[in-house]
């Protein structure tokens, strides 16, 4: 679906919910603390408002997405969250269309396919309609002309699981996107919490590549650890709220957050070639047998199946994978097969039609 009927679903849950209050349009600008005890990390106590309200609470959950100004705050209290980083992320132009009688076309054998400089992603949403994305790395000024709708359906046209999904009625002009790098960040470092009376979640914890569509399943998860974490300490012991909760996402978020980050990294190093005209090899075996997976895939149902369930989060590589064997099949049903296995031009053609030359 798309995302103001989840938000308004979700709006109109929270309203029935008793206990639950909801405040719009009232930003937090700064977080309260409690006494400051020399062996003891800070212990936030409530937020503070944009109006000047103060809010006490026992627990304040970040829960401020990708732009979360709460990591500035916890600076300001010398609690500066430990931060990873992937540099340049993706780039996404995006169209959303809708079909004359709210049914859904064919959609792609895929939802999410790479080719040369160009990663293709349909997603089927609410009431007949659906958004294309052409994803490109955000170093490529080359196809920054990808923003222009004409220059977009050009390109568009020339990948034929998808082109038939650029000829409903479009919805929106084609809208780009960057500034989508990854990012997590950490409150306890060493086995210490940095700061007590505070957690981070969803985007605030994390963000992920958006191509693959995990943020949200991995937000829920997040938060439904939460409510296990708070079962299980309770509400008056904030320093094991912290410990719990950053074991569960060490344990169950992190390892899905670096094979992301390891990917786009790669990914990046891959397309950043393209555009230097060349071909990039690497001795990366994790990399080559992600590549290995996604063309063998076509040739063997059960590889299909496990890629299917590491991409919903059903279960991780190591599970779907390479216990079962499945990752050493792979290798041999790819051998001498094209890269990515699925039909579109090389970046040449792309560029060629992006021009319109
Ligand atoms: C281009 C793109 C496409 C994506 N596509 C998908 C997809 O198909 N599937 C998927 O699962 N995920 C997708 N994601 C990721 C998904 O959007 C996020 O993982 C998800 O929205 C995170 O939820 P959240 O509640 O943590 O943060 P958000 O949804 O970002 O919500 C944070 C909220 O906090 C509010 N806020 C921030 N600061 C303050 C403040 N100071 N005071 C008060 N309120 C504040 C914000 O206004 C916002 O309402 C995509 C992301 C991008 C960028």
């Amino acid at each position: 679906m798309r995302r103001p009927l989840l938000d308004a679903a979700l709006l109109a849950q929270a309203r029935q919910t008793p206990g639950v209050t909801v405040r719009h349009g009232v930003r937090v600008t700064g977080l309260l603390t409690g006494e400051v005890r020399s062996a003891a990390p800070p212990h936030v106590t409530g937020a503070l408002a944009q109006d000047g309200e103060r809010w006490a609470a026992d627990l304040v959950v970040d829960a401020g997405g990708r732009n979360s100004p709460v990591a500035g705050m916890l600076a300001g209290i010398g609690a500066e969250p430990e931060e990873h980083r992937v540099g340049t992320g993706f780039r996404y132009y995006t169209r959303y269309f809708r079909s004359p009688d709210g049914a859904l076309p064919r959609q792609a054998p895929w939802p999410l396919c790479h080719h040369d400089s160009v990663s293709v992603l349909s997603v089927p949403g609410d009431r007949g309609t659906w958004g294309v994305s052409l994803v490109t790395s955000g170093r490529d000024q080359e196809l920054r002309a990808l923003a222009d709708a004409d220059a977009w359906h050009r390109a568009l046209s020339l990948y034929p699981w998808f082109a038939h999904l650029g000829e409903g009625e479009p919805v929106t002009g084609v809208t780009a996107i960057g500034g989508t790098d990854s990012r997590r960040r950490r409150l306890v470092v060493d086995g210490r919490p940095l700061v007590t009376g505070i957690v981070q979640i969803g985007d605030a914890w994390g963000t992920v590549d958006p191509q693959f569509g995990t943020g949200i399943t991995m937000g829920w998860r997040h938060a439904a650890a939460l409510r296990d974490v708070l079962r299980l300490a309770g509400s008056d012991d904030p320093l094991r709220q912290s410990l719990l909760l950053d074991t569960f996402a060490e344990e169950n978020l992190t390892p899905v957050w670096e094979g992301f980050a390891a990917w786009d990294r790669n990914r990046l190093a891959e397309i950043d070639a393209e555009i230097q005209g060349g071909v990039r090899t690497t001795d990366d075996a994790d990399w080559n047998l992600q590549i290995a997976l996604g063309s063998a895939r076509w040739k063997d149902p059960e590889i299909l199946r496990g890629l299917a369930d590491v991409g919903c989060l059903l279960a991780g590589p190591q599970e779907a994978l390479v216990k079962p064997g499945l990752a050493a099949r792979a290798v041999e049903l790819a051998a001498g097969e094209p890269r990515y296995a699925e039909p579109g031009p090389t970046r040449g053609e792309l560029l060629t039609a992006v021009r319109g030359t």
